[in-house]
């Protein structure tokens, strides 16, 4: 990795200085990092986006093989230089090096997954319904239709997911792979791995001679340049991973302009784990053990972290929470991302306890000569259904390795959890299959909350495959409709154009009769990977 700058990377230059700068801190030790970080100016934000538009003409246009060279190239890229980004993430975030070389891998896996959808072109979904020009009363036209990219996408990562959710991450993959210029604004509490993955985005597109605005990395400590980006006229869509009070004022700002954007925001969620009687019965001490692996897996700070767990109260659920606080009492404390996410944690829990959730048991609290300003100590607490119901404040996601088992007395105390429970990423249902069918009109109102519904496993670890979705209903999301993992994410960063009785030299490969990139295609009602009958 050659020496990083501190500047925002613009076309193939660099952005200007700025007499404030910023840099990246090391959670574990306190120590600034170098170099400092120049803030993007607005006329840097500007010229960003103006080539991002110049660049959407042509990159929207670029063969397929392309897009996909483009992606793999960044993958490679990593791969080459993965010690130096480990180490450097390692740095900026406290987190462990095995978890970010697998983030690593992760990223590398999800740019190729992206760069065969690109490559294989059939996700624009093309689709052809032939003129009928005999048809009565009116003749009938020829309606073709494909998924077009939008243009310029601005990409927001979370401070969780250096890697994964960030400069080269799902959104950024999806947006690329759909044919969309990137603007990435740089997570201030880790801007070396986004300085030193961004240019290896940067040297891919230039060396591949794709056009100059296809990618711009833009660096700021506040909020300024994020809220330019989605303001500008020029950015077409958003896509963010982050907090539900980020997400929330992205999506206000894209709202409130002349022309409104979409905005992809996926915010956090409680992932609630539902015990039922049967499964707390026959596996209460491996529920507890996966509950407490799951919970306190990185510190507790995944997106897709149990913070609820509903059980029946009574003997049998303390069969489970009881080995669950020993599990807890028993956990190290580890090192949280950074001083904004450790006052988050802080608040999260004080909290709680305003709200009258018992605290049942507490890690190991931080020790020696630590940090401790940014140690996260593993916490367990419980509260009825009854006060849960009285304050719905006890189900906000507290982002740390927390989680809160709720007891009910009733089937309605349940049937009322559930209805209180906002929109989630996940809901994890613990049952004996012979459980499920007695329960099938609340199994449905929980389908309905939530974007996965897993059975008998827990909701940390998100697979990066064609079928996954991490999405959910609001507040999970800013659009339920949608999933920010896995090759269906591409759909977001599209919109579809329609075109009639156009000839066909004028109309785009991807629906000419010949069909020349061979897309499953839809004609006149059935799929079909050939190319049209010739006319006679
Ligand atoms: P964050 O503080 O919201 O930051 C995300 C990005 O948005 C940063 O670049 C930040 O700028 C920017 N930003 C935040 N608020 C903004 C505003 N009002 N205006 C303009 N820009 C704004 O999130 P985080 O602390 O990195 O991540 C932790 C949260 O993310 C947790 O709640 C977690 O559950 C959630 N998360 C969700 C998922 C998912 O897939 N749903 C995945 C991972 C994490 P700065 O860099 O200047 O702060």
């Amino acid at each position: 990795m050659s020496e990083l700058e501190g500047l925002s990377l613009i076309s193939f230059d660099r952005g200007a200085t700025s007499a404030r700068t910023f840099r990246g801190v090391n959670p574990a030790t306190g120590e600034a990092l170098e170099p400092p970080y120049h803030p993007a100016a607005p006329a840097d934000v500007e010229r960003a986006c103006r080539l991002a538009d110049e660049a959407s003409l042509s990159y929207g246009r670029s063969a397929p093989a392309a897009r996909a060279g483009l992606l793999r190239g960044i993958a490679e890229g990593l791969e080459g230089e993965g010690g130096a980004i480990v180490a450097r993430a390692q740095a900026e975030t406290g987190l462990p090096q095995a978890r970010l070389q697998s983030e690593l891998a992760r990223t590398c896996h999800q740019l190729r997954l992206f760069a065969g959808v690109a490559e294989d072109a059939s996700w624009v979904d093309a689709r052809i319904d032939s003129a009928d020009p005999e048809r009565k009363p009116l003749p009938r036209p020829d309606v073709r239709s494909m998924r077009v990219p939008l243009g310029p996408v601005a990409v927001f990562g979370a401070s969780n997911f250096p890697l994964a959710f960030s400069v080269a991450g799902g959104d950024a993959a999806s947006a690329l792979a759909a044919g969309n210029p990137i603007l990435v604004k740089a997570h201030a509490a880790h801007p070396g791995t986004s300085e030193a993955v961004g240019r290896i985005v940067q040297a891919a597109v230039r060396s591949r001679g794709l056009p100059e605005g296809t990618f711009a990395l833009l660096f700021d400590d506040g909020f300024g340049v994020g809220q330019e980006l989605v303001q500008h006229p020029l950015v077409r869509a958003v896509g963010f991973t982050g907090s539900r009070s980020g997400g929330l004022a992205l999506l206000r700002l894209a709202q409130a302009r002349t022309v409104p954007i979409p905005v992809y925001a996926e915010m956090g969620s409680v992932n609630p784990v539902w015990v039922l009687p049967g499964a707390l019965r026959e596996r209460a001490a491996a529920i507890a053990e996966g509950l407490h692996a799951s919970f306190t897996l990185g510190v507790g700070q995944f997106c897709t972290n149990p913070g609820v767990v509903i059980l029946e109260a009574g003997p049998a659920g303390e069969a489970l929470v009881q080995p669950l606080a020993e599990r807890t009492r028993a956990t190290a404390c580890g090192v949280l991302l950074n001083a904004g996410i450790h006052a988050g944690y802080d608040r999260g829990l004080e909290r709680l306890r305003r709200l009258g959730g018992r605290l049942l048991a507490q890690g190991a609290a931080p020790q020696g000569d630590r940090q401790q300003g940014v140690m996260g100590s593993a916490t367990l607490w419980q509260a009825e259904a009854a006060q849960v119901l009285a304050e719905p404040g006890l189900l906000d996601e507290v982002f740390g390795p927390s989680t809160l088992v709720v007891c009910y007395r009733s089937p309605e105390e349940l049937e009322g959890l559930w209805l209180a429970l906002p929109g989630q990423l996940t809901a994890s249902i613990h049952a004996l299959p012979e459980e499920l069918a007695a329960h099938a009109p609340l199994l449905e109102r929980i389908a309905r909350r939530a974007g996965r519904l897993l059975f008998n496993q827990f909701p940390t670890g998100v697979e990066v495959n064609h079928a996954m979705v991490h999405g959910g209903p609001f507040p999970a999301t800013s659009d339920g409709r949608s999933t920010s993992v896995g090759t269906r994410a591409i759909e977001r960063f599209s919109r579809l154009l329609a075109f009639q009785s156009f000839p066909q030299q004028a109309l785009p490969p991807e629906l000419q009769d010949a069909n020349p990139r061979g897309l499953w295609r839809l004609v006149d009602g059935a799929y079909t990977r050939g190319a049209l009958p010739v006319k006679p």
